[in-house]
């Protein structure tokens, strides 16, 4: 069977200069993020990326579950951040504007993002980010920014009823499949390029233009974390990537990146 993602193909013309330089390609793995993780640890230089056709355990944050049949494109980047992991917390939002920008610039798709971490069309999920780091006192060791982008299925079809109602693809929004290589190829170049707008002008700069797409501020929201729900109109999002919800009471409580989910209410 041919695949779907041409490596060769796909790097020819590639304008990034660090991203996919080196891309692990293979048909199936539990999950592109773990897996870049073992390569980090072997040493994997950054721009480093693992792609794979379908993931039997993709997971988003706590562990939940990130459904990624075939179709879909399921990559993760290696990245070694010389910012403080603080700041590097903020990788969160590089990928959510870089995936915003190619899906709205290049397929032309009206995409908005939720706070923080996710990317929407139609009020449904199209697109997952997930990042995680590895830490050592002040330092990052690496990072790894994932993202999955559901594209060349239609949800109904192969997604539980659940999900089905929550989801969207690329294939439901503009009626057509498109090439995953050729949507991996411009997302390495923007994510690359916003990644060297955080390191030269740091989180604030990335995070005033994700908040173009950020279509739930001044509305009313909902915020699920842990252990407690608010609710409240969703002010802003500050150079730091926190929250800013005008509670009911008037008063402004800032929400840190975190176990945290938001509903229109
Ligand atoms: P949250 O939306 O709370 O930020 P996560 O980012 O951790 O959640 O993503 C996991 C959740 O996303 C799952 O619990 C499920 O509801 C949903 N989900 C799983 N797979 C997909 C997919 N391929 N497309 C859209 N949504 C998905």
């Amino acid at each position: 069977m041919t695949p779907k993602i041409r490596v060769e193909k796909l790097q020819e013309g590639l304008l990034a200069k660090r991203f996919g330089k080196r891309i692990l390609f293979c048909h199936e793995v539990g999950s592109t993020n773990d897996w870049a993780k073992e390569l980090s640890k072997l040493g994997a230089v950054e721009g480093t990326v693992a792609v794979v056709e379908v993931q039997t355990a993709g997971h988003g944050r706590l562990g939940r579950k990130w459904v990624s049949p075939e179709g879909g494109l399921w990559f993760s980047v290696i990245l070694r951040p010389r910012q403080h992991p603080l700041e590097a917390a903020g990788l969160v939002f590089v990928a959510g504007l870089a995936a915003a920008d190619v899906l709205h610039d290049v397929y032309g798709l009206v995409v908005e993002t939720k706070w923080p971490n996710d990317v929407l069309a139609s009020g449904r999920k199209l697109c997952g980010i997930l990042c995680e780091m590895s830490t050592t006192g002040e330092k990052v060791g690496f990072a790894v920014i994932g993202i999955g982008v559901n594209v060349n299925f239609e949800v109904k079809e192969v997604f539980p009823k659940s999900l089905a109602s929550t989801a969207t693809s690329v294939k439901d929004e503009l009626g057509r499949a498109i090439r995953l290589e050729e949507l991996l190829r411009a997302l390495l170049e923007r994510l690359e390029s916003v990644y060297d707008l955080l390191s030269e002008r740091g989180l604030p700069a990335v995070i005033e233009k994700w908040k173009k797409y950020a279509s739930f501020l001044g509305q009313k929201i909902e915020v699920t974390s842990v252990n407690e729900k608010s609710r409240g109109l969703a002010l802003d999002v500050d150079g730091d990537g926190a929250l800013l919800l005008k509670l009911d009471d008037g008063t402004v409580k800032r929400v840190h990146v975190g176990d945290v989910s938001l509903r229109r209410e």
